[in-house]
């Protein structure tokens, strides 16, 4: 029997606002002296009232939009019952009904991935377990966190680590999130399950939280496969349930049988009014939003006229993009007007990394150097190739019925006549170029 994996994934990313969700306490709690950071508000203190940080829900539109959800304008928050040390109103507030953003997509590899929902909540705090006492640091409780989920659309590890470099590439372009997992900024949640028919949904899934890195992502999801595969192979089905991941022995393990949305007790949050968002309030943020990394790759392979992968290695990181185009102002204010002169520098900057620190006027100065260089060296081989092929028009005829090894012989002859100047590779090129 023929196994498909299904996957889905839970993002849960936290903004890099100033202030907390529902507070003034400041939000960035890296590093700080445990419970410095915090309030009767972020402690769920009774009679104290939380107020929704605008910034962050600003920041969750552009996320949303940035994966192509539809936003509403009026959002709700919800509260979701559990009790755990670290949640001090014994209470999260979450979004449940009328997230900020739904039904979006992305674009992995040429296939669709489909975005559920993206939501805005409060982070929990933390708990460190130490010999036999357990402390809790609320630093970090209430901290803005985004949610996104993904539909089951994926059937490979690859496909689900592609897909989280995109969404972190995305927050990081938007400049809302550093996401930086081993700070604990970006955490992943992957569920999976097994089917042998993937027109239809399996009918359980096993959840595994609270993961903080891709290999982890990779090595779970991994576990999970082997795992489920023994169980089904003998007529069961597995347990649907939620998983922790030991990255020591990078096997998955039991925690909990997975609650039902019915076990939140999810009802209104009666503190906050729902928060409405006028429609040219919204435009007016999706207007202000840098371009997507989708719409400056396509821009760069059309006005620059890069190969799509090269572009994708320079886009990747901002700073080489806007270096790159400072450069490419620098040669075109020059009157350079060559097309080739945007894989020149795009293959500069990919492959001589040393000399990015230099001003773009100078690193432009290189580019048309080297420019010149290839025109004197391509003006050369076809000097050459025209006296090679004028001597040996015997050969040419042979090669042109084709007898095809006669090109060895050619190339040797030009590679002689050249006194080492080009290369076989470029010489070859050159030559099934004139003959063919
Ligand atoms: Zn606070």
């Amino acid at each position: 029997m023929k196994l498909t994996p299904i996957i889905g994934l839970e993002v849960h990313i936290e903004l890099s606002t100033h202030n907390k969700m529902f507070c003034n306490c400041l939000a960035d709690h890296f590093g700080t002296e445990p419970n410095t950071q915090i309030c009767p508000v972020c402690l769920g203190m009774p009679g104290t009232l939380p107020v929704p940080n605008k910034q962050a829900l600003i920041n969750t539109i552009k996320i949303a939009k940035a994966l192509n959800c539809k936003i509403n304008n009026e959002f709700i928050f919800a509260r979701k019952h559990y009790f755990y040390p670290d949640l001090p109103k014994g209470y999260q507030i979450t979004q449940f009904q009328d997230p900020v953003g739904s039904d979006g997509w992305i674009e992995i590899g040429g296939k669709k991935i489909r975005i559920n929902r993206v939501h805005i909540e409060e982070d929990t705090g933390k708990l460190l377990h130490e010999k036999d006492e357990s402390l809790v640091d609320f630093n970090r409780a209430g901290v803005p966190l985004v949610e996104i989920v993904s539909e089951p659309d994926f059937h490979k590890t690859e496909e689900v680590i592609a897909y989280l470099k995109e969404v972190r590439l995305i927050v990081r372009n938007l400049a809302v999130a550093e996401a930086r997992m081993e700070r604990g900024q970006m955490r992943l949640e992957p569920n999976i399950s097994l089917t042998s028919n993937v027109s239809k949904l399996p009918d359980y899934k096993v959840e595994v939280k609270n993961i903080n890195s891709f290999r982890f992502v990779k090595g779970a999801i991994k576990y999970e496969i082997k795992r489920q595969t023994k169980i089904l192979a003998k007529g069961k089905t597995p347990k649907q349930e939620t998983r922790g991941y030991d990255s020591n022995d990078g096997k998955t393990f039991f925690q909990r049988s997975k609650e039902t949305t019915t076990e939140y007790r999810y009802f209104p949050e009666p503190d906050i009014p729902p928060v409405v968002f006028e429609k040219d309030e919204i435009e007016k943020i999706v207007r202000a939003m840098p371009e997507t990394r989708t719409d400056k790759i396509k821009r760069f392979v059309n006005d620059y006229q890069i190969k799509e992968e090269s572009v994708r290695k320079i886009v990747e990181d901002k700073k080489k993009a806007d270096y790159f185009e400072a450069v490419w102002k620098e040669i075109v204010d020059k009157g350079n007007k060559d097309k080739k002169y945007g894989q020149q520098i795009a293959n500069f900057i990919i492959n001589k990394k040393h000399l990015i620190g230099l001003p773009p006027k100078e690193f432009a100065g290189k580019i048309v150097e080297s420019m010149k260089t290839k025109r004197v060296d391509e003006n050369i081989l076809q000097i050459i190739l025209g006296e090679v092929l004028e001597d040996h028009q015997g050969l040419v005829g042979e090669y042109k019925q084709g007898k095809h090894e006669v090109l060895n012989f050619l190339i040797g002859k030009a590679m002689s006549m050249s006194k080492g100047k080009l290369n076989a590779i470029v010489i070859k090129e050159g030559l099934i170029k004139r003959l063919n």
